[in-house]
């Protein structure tokens, strides 16, 4: 029995963690989980998998909780680590949304619990830290995201110095037809209309701008250990290939299957086994007929380009990079600025940042923080 402590448990990866747990009672239980603000949605949840701990993201939230349930409830970063690090739990699911996520992922790992990712955003903005802290203790981070499970997976028995590149596929996202001019106007319900996978607001805004991608990028030069150079993106609208592993001797290994996040959050909980997953769409390649595959186009994708030049950059840049992302999002959810607006706001973020090569923790809080003020509040 796996006891499971669930960071993020309202968003979208966090309930389809939630159903995989459901679904294997006998191998999983839900030991303690944390959400931001949703007590609605996170309520029921609770009755139901009566997690022994619970943390919340502030104290509004928890006097909320604390009329509805008779326990305590912990809360903020405090509380994230306090689970994440719980002698009782064997593996902790990082599930967060952005970049408040990476503190409990230095305590995990340091408290050696096996790591479920699912928040690229840790990677992005201090892949340097997280995957020394995991060398140094021995511990496997185990990817959530499809790309990533994937190339993962595609690496099962292989030798990392065999890898010749990785090829990550893009979906292409909601505006994937339309042309740079189309994007002027478009709205916050139009960028939420992914046409393959069902995810939370954020990383479906990340989608329609490219900027998912290039984090992903990013997520894999750390995970992987591999150079930018290696690491290739192309469009590939069907989302049946959910990414590749090129080698040396030009073989391909690719993983393929229904577009699912339930099939990664599993197979992150259950690896180096598999387990049944009956719900999920079984691969009909012959009602599928036909795969497309593109060049990816960094004009018409910014969002790309400035992942690939913060990555190679390296240092502080890709703190900027993220935490600029994660506030023009919000910024463009809240109806304040255009869509077309986040690209120009990180743009000018990284333009204005200078590098600092190898930032420790507290340098990437605060330049996350800072870059998120001007982002905010320098509304030009
Ligand atoms: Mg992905």
């Amino acid at each position: 029995m796996k006891k499971i402590a669930l960071l993020g448990a309202t968003g979208s990866i966090g309930l389809q963690t939630l159903d995989v747990i459901r679904l294997h009672p006998e191998e999983f239980e839900l030991h303690s989980m944390a959400f931001g603000r949703n007590v609605e949605k996170a309520l029921p949840l609770i009755r139901e998998f009566k997690p022994k701990k619970i943390v919340v993201q502030d104290e509004q939230t928890k006097v909320t909780l604390e009329k509805e349930i008779d326990q305590p409830i912990l809360t903020g970063t405090g509380g994230l680590i306090e689970v994440s690090v719980d002698d009782a739990v064997d593996v902790v699911v990082n599930a967060v949304m952005g970049s408040v996520g990476l503190p409990a992922t230095l305590k995990a790992i340091q408290a050696k619990k096996t790591i479920a990712i699912a928040n690229k955003e840790t990677l992005v903005t201090a892949g340097h830290l997280v995957m020394s802290e995991a060398k140094k203790h021995g511990v496997e981070l185990l990817p959530v995201d499809s790309e990533h499970s994937a190339i993962y997976q595609s690496l099962n028995g292989e030798s990392k110095k065999d890898i010749h590149k990785l090829i990550i596929t893009a979906s292409g996202g909601s505006f994937r037809d339309k042309k740079r001019e189309d994007l002027v106007g478009v709205t916050v319900e139009d960028a939420l209309n992914h046409p393959n996978w069902s995810m939370g607001a954020k990383i479906t805004i990340d989608s329609a701008s490219m900027m998912n991608k290039g984090l992903e990028v990013i997520e894999a030069h750390w995970l992987f250990d591999v150079p930018y150079d290696q690491i290739h993106v192309i469009l590939h609208r069907e989302s049946v290939i959910h990414s590749m592993v090129e080698f040396v001797d030009r073989s391909v290994m690719a993983q393929l299957g229904t577009p699912d996040m339930k099939v990664p959050i599993q197979y992150a909980l259950t690896y180096p086994e598999r387990l049944d997953l009956p719900m999920t769409k079984q691969l009909e390649l012959e009602e599928i007929a036909t795969l497309h595959f593109e060049k990816m186009d960094m004009v018409r994708f910014p969002c790309l380009r400035m992942a690939y030049e913060a990555g190679r950059a390296g240092g502080s840049m890709t703190t900027v990079l993220n935490a600029a992302n994660e506030e023009a999002v919000q910024l463009f959810l809240e109806g304040k600025i255009p869509f077309l607006d986040i690209e120009r706001k990180i743009e000018k973020a990284l333009e204005g940042h200078d590098r600092i090569h190898n930032p420790d923790l507290s340098t990437i809080l605060s330049i996350d923080e800072e870059t998120r003020k001007q982002v905010r509040f320098h509304l030009n």
